[in-house]
């Protein structure tokens, strides 16, 4: 069993992904070439976003987005500490300093209601994560940005394309969406790439340029920018996963509300995910006892189990940011949480093979 399967994703899209690499190899326009922009304008119709900018990688979606919105050195970022490395690490790259704010304990997103008080007068952007494929409560985030002078807030939607947040879809919740498509996302390619969504034409344009070495045109300069373009060829790859993009959501659903009834049966303490596409369970994560047993139960029975995520707060190069007594949900939560196998392509008999090893547990 695969922890995402992504063989029986591509035998299904086979032939479409062939199609759509050759076509690629035949007209060899493999630098932005036509289908970057065909990407772009059905992710655009998609999410709502009046922009989307492909970029190669979720890591440089959230580079560029700081870097159009002019971060600098001495300036702070207010983002949450359970997280993948890559949302704290380009605020660092960029000599901004990470405000970590903690998580809420059943969703593990951002706890909007500890965020005012970590604004000061030198927060330039507040980086909400849409945790396991669920955004936070992205209303009130944005609502609190806009008391204190209207601060960008930029949703690090890596994991949650194609979740809904009350009508609207993840991505296009706030000044600027960030999405990756690395293989393992709920919308990946067969390599590295991401996007960046806005409805703010000046962001788009400087996001445009400082994807291309912060050109305005050929070989003129404007501003610093980056080597941060998406290939053509991954672009292709997305455009036909696309065409079974909304099935594969439906059965994430499907799935992850197969693996909440069975949780909440067996009492299993799991972290809150809700059936109503509020989530694309981009990951599906418990809480188990003892994590360190249940690995080892889980990998005698050779069933992949991951950890999303360890506490940044912990990490050596991120422990200067905060205290050792701050974020105690995230520190708890990253010492317990355990991630189970996820994909659109999960089998009822696979499923049920995890459940009843995690029941057992249960009963000790
Ligand atoms: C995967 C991920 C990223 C980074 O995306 P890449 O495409 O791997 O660079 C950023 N933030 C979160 C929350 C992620 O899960």
């Amino acid at each position: 069993m695969d922890f995402i399967d992504l063989k029986t994703q591509y035998r299904t899209l086979q032939t479409s992904i062939q199609a759509r690499i050759n076509a690629v190899l035949e007209h060899g326009q493999y630098i932005l070439g036509p289908e970057v922009r065909e990407l772009e304008e059905r992710l655009q119709a998609y999410t709502g976003a009046k922009h989307c900018i492909t970029v190669s990688s979720g890591t440089d979606a959230l580079l560029i987005s700081l870097m159009a919105l002019g971060i600098q050195p001495g300036d702070e970022v207010i983002t949450t500490p359970f997280t993948f490395v890559a949302t704290a690490e380009v605020i660092v790259l960029l000599g901004a300093t990470p405000v970590f704010v903690d998580i809420e304990p059943d969703t593990c997103n951002i706890d909007a209601s500890l965020i005012e008080a970590a604004i000061t007068a030198k927060t330039k952007a507040i980086i909400p994560v849409s945790l396991y494929g669920q955004p936070a409560d992205m209303d009130e985030i944005n609502a609190i940005a806009a008391r204190h002078g209207n601060i960008p807030v930029i949703e690090d939607a890596a994991e949650s394309f194609g979740a809904e947040y009350r009508g609207r879809k993840s991505c296009h919740l706030s000044t600027i969406g960030c999405t990756s498509f690395f293989p393992a996302k709920p919308l990946g390619c067969y390599g590295d790439g991401g996007a960046i969504f806005t409805d703010d034409d000046e962001i788009a344009r400087a996001c445009r340029e400082i994807r291309v070495h912060g050109q305005s045109k050929r070989y003129f300069h404007t501003r610093i920018g980056v080597g941060g373009r998406m290939d053509t060829l991954q672009c292709a790859i997305v455009l036909a996963k696309l065409e079974r993009f909304d099935w594969e959501v439906e059965q994430r659903i499907v799935i992850g509300s197969r693996y909440n009834e069975w949780m909440d049966k067996a009492g299993i303490a799991r972290v809150r995910q809700r059936n109503d596409r509020t989530s694309v369970f981009g990951y599906y994560a418990v809480i188990p006892e003892n994590r360190e047993i249940l690995q080892a139960v889980f990998q005698r029975n050779e069933i992949p189990t991951g950890v999303h995520f360890p506490s940044l707060c912990q990490q050596p190069a991120y422990s200067r940011f905060s205290s050792p007594s701050a974020n105690p949900v995230s520190k708890i939560m990253a010492e317990k949480v355990m991630t189970l196998p996820m994909s659109a392509y999960l089998t009822h008999m696979d499923q049920s093979v995890i459940c009843e090893l995690l029941q057992k547990d249960a009963r000790g």
